[in-house]
């Protein structure tokens, strides 16, 4: 390969891991799996060591990804914090074992919990400070949140200083309590025990955390002044004696097989386990071996985790819903029989489309394997046809609308059917859950059940509807106070005065999401400069690209849309944007704000920043014009000081400026 494009790739590979790790990490809200993250280090790996003269220190195969968020407080770890090498076959762990010696060293094998590792510093006996493991030379401080894990001690019998390290995690049953009680408030369910874990070490207020119920498992010491320790199998013993939670199920050995055996026995039987195990980890047992043998600059090299295989299940596939959207197309739901994988109860999976059919070949009542791709989103990955009855049928994508019986047509490459009926119900309930949801126009009482009932009872038959309903005939729909027809009512009234961009969203262009809407408000201060938009207009939008622009400039030509705007904006709805959206006096203007702010909260000033043409960034940096100062400004403002061309303000002096230009 030529060196510009080996450059290129590597560069890449870099910037993607770097996003994945900040995901994993800092927000605990992966995108992949650890299995397809892994994967690009791998990659990056390779060529780096093929293109030795890439090799950089700060690369992320030589370097611990952070969990250090933003406005956070950090220690320094009086000895660093390793992460592990990864095998993905016995062929790896032999390799691994070979380069430390011809016969095997003896080993200790233990679970590698998927969890978040923790430093404990101790000293007097009493726990001083716990932090994360951060970038591995220094850690965020998280005491408040580790006090309240019980199993973690807060006096222990040894009085010299050490530091103690360890897993957190939140056991499976605790975090599907969590996951419920989070569906009842309607917020989003964390993805997995991993996520919860990591999400819940970093909440602010500690009283909260008491309420998870976290765990830990020890296995660990960092710094210690004295020799206590000549092996693994003795450190366990410490650290029992100390009070820690250890794992029971730690062996050593110095046989092949039975790392093998090991392996492929709670490979099995993870899933029996009260919490989540991605591996296991191998170590060299002897401690003055592990000395000789040292680390890389990222792990050490007398351990290497032997990671499993994405957690397959098998289970029946009951049915298969054609759902129709909001924008007519067609989407084929696999209904299961529940079954838990990689840390929840999985019951629907979506087959995408006919393709997606066709290649796995289903037939209703199938055995099927299930993964979670991402470890978030369940993916039948294969069917079981060897052990189909003979008379099972073929699932056969519908040629008609489930709900109207319209024919349906391929778009979008003929991989996705559509059905193309606008008077389609199932369109019309998902065009007007959207056009009343939070993003949009935001009707509070405008409920799905509802929603279902008006359609049926044809009380309303399309968006404009909504402001026309004859509310008599609502009092009469079973369940319906009074009280509360009077508060829709209410709501209802409300939404009319909704901002432009929510009330272009809750239209349900195709491809025009919440972010797009307000993009194009910024540009298009009213409803006909946008209808009346060209195809390039409209490209001209910041990420606006041809396929989005088609989309918008179709729907408005089309008959049907042109009269539902001009009715709604008969019955008072507004399509316009504010004064302020359009005014510029901030003109390219850079913002940050630091510190605890009285007069707006941040992304309210974010939206001031934007509203007004300015940008906010989210480091100081050279590039920065504004510091906007509040009460307990820390490091960012000792920071923006020393940079001259920084001007630092508060925030009566930022309302100022906005003012200013009104
Ligand atoms: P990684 O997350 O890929 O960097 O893997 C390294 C991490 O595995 C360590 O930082 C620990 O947090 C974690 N881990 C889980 N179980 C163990 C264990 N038994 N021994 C060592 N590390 C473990
Ligand atoms: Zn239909």
């Amino acid at each position: 390969m030529e060196d510009i494009f080996v450059w290129a790739e590597i560069k890449e590979l870099r910037e993607k891991i770097a996003y994945h790790e900040k995901l994993y990490y800092e927000k605990a809200q992966p995108e992949i799996s650890d299995f397809q993250f892994d994967k690009l280090v791998q990659q990056l790996k390779k060529l780096e060591e093929e293109y030795p003269q890439y090799k950089e220190i700060s690369s992320p195969t030589a370097r611990v990804g952070s969990d250090i968020s933003h406005d956070s407080t950090v220690i320094e770890h009086k000895e660093r914090m390793y992460s592990l090498d990864n095998a993905y076959s016995f062929e790896e762990i032999k390799t691994f074992l070979n380069k430390i010696s011809p016969n095997i060293p003896e080993v200790t094998l233990e679970h590698k919990i998927d969890g978040f590792s923790v430093n404990l510093f101790y000293d007097n006996g009493d726990l001083q400070y716990a932090t994360t493991r951060g970038n591995g030379f220094e850690g965020e401080i998280i005491t408040a949140n580790v006090k309240t894990i019980n199993s973690i001690p807060q006096k222990i019998k040894y009085q010299k200083p050490i530091e103690i390290r360890g897993e957190i995690f939140l056991p499976i049953s605790e975090f599907e309590r969590i996951n419920s009680e989070r569906e009842k408030k309607l917020l989003n369910k964390f993805a997995n025990p991993r996520n919860a874990a990591a999400g819940t070490i970093k909440l602010k207020n500690s009283s909260e955390v008491a309420k998870r119920k976290l765990d830990s498992m020890i296995y660990s010491v960092g710094f210690c002044e004295e020799k206590l320790i000549n092996s693994q199998t003795e450190l366990v013993t410490f650290l029992e004696h100390n009070k820690f939670k250890i794992s029971h199920e730690i062996i050593a050995t110095k046989q092949f097989e039975e790392i093998e055996q090991y392996c492929n026995h709670w490979e099995k039987e993870r899933s029996n386990l009260s919490f989540e195990i991605d591996g296991i980890v191998i170590k060299v047992n002897d401690r003055r071996l592990q000395k000789k043998l040292g680390f890389t600059s990222k792990s050490p090299k007398w351990a290497i985790a032997y990671k499993f295989k994405a957690e397959e299940k098998t289970t029946e596939l009951l049915d298969v819903k054609f759902q129709v959207g909001r924008t007519g197309a067609i989407t084929p739901v696999a209904i299961l029989k529940p079954v838990f994988v990689a840390g929840t109860t999985v019951s629907r999976a979506t087959l995408h489309n006919q393709d997606e059919i066709n290649r796995l070949d289903i037939h209703f009542h199938d055995q099927v394997v299930i993964i979670k791709s991402g470890e978030i989103i369940p993916k039948i990955i294969r069917v079981e046809s060897h052990s189909r009855s003979a008379e099972a049928e073929k699932v056969i994508f519908p040629t008609n609308c489930p709900v109207c019986n319209a024919p349906l047509q391929k778009e979008d490459e003929g991989v996705i059917s559509y059905c193309n009926n606008l008077n389609c119900q199932a369109q019309l309930y998902q065009r007007i859950k959207h056009f009343a949801s939070r993003d949009a126009v935001d009707i509070d009482g405008l409920g799905d059940a509802l929603v279902k009932q008006l359609i049926e009872k044809e009380i309303i038959n399309s968006i404009e509807d909504i402001y026309q309903i004859d509310y008599r005939k609502v009092i009469i729909l079973e369940k319906q106070a009074e009280k509360s027809v009077d508060n829709l009512k209410k709501a209802i009234e409300k939404s009319k005065t909704q901002k432009f961009h929510k009330i272009l969203f809750g239209l349900g262009i195709r491809y025009v999401g919440a972010k797009t809407s307000t993009l194009l408000t910024q540009k298009f201060s009213d409803i006909d400069k946008l209808m009346s938009a060209s195809v390039e207009e409209l490209m001209q939008v910041d990420e606006i690209g041809e396929k989005i622009a088609e989309s918008i400039h179709e729907f408005f030509g089309n008959e049907k849309n042109i009269k539902m705007i001009e009715n709604l904006k008969e019955l008072g709805l507004n399509f316009q944007s504010e004064e302020m959206v359009t005014n510029n006096i901030l003109d390219g203007k850079t913002f940050l704000f630091t510190g605890s702010l009285e007069k707006f909260t941040r992304s309210e000033a974010k939206e001031m920043v934007e509203n007004n043409g300015g940008k906010t960034l989210s480091a100081i940096s050279k590039n920065l014009n504004y510091l906007v100062a509040g009460k307990k400004a820390g490091s960012k403002l000792a920071k923006a000081e020393k940079i001259p061309t920084i001007e630092i303000i508060s925030e009566e002096r930022f309302l100022e400026m906005i003012k200013q230009g009104k």
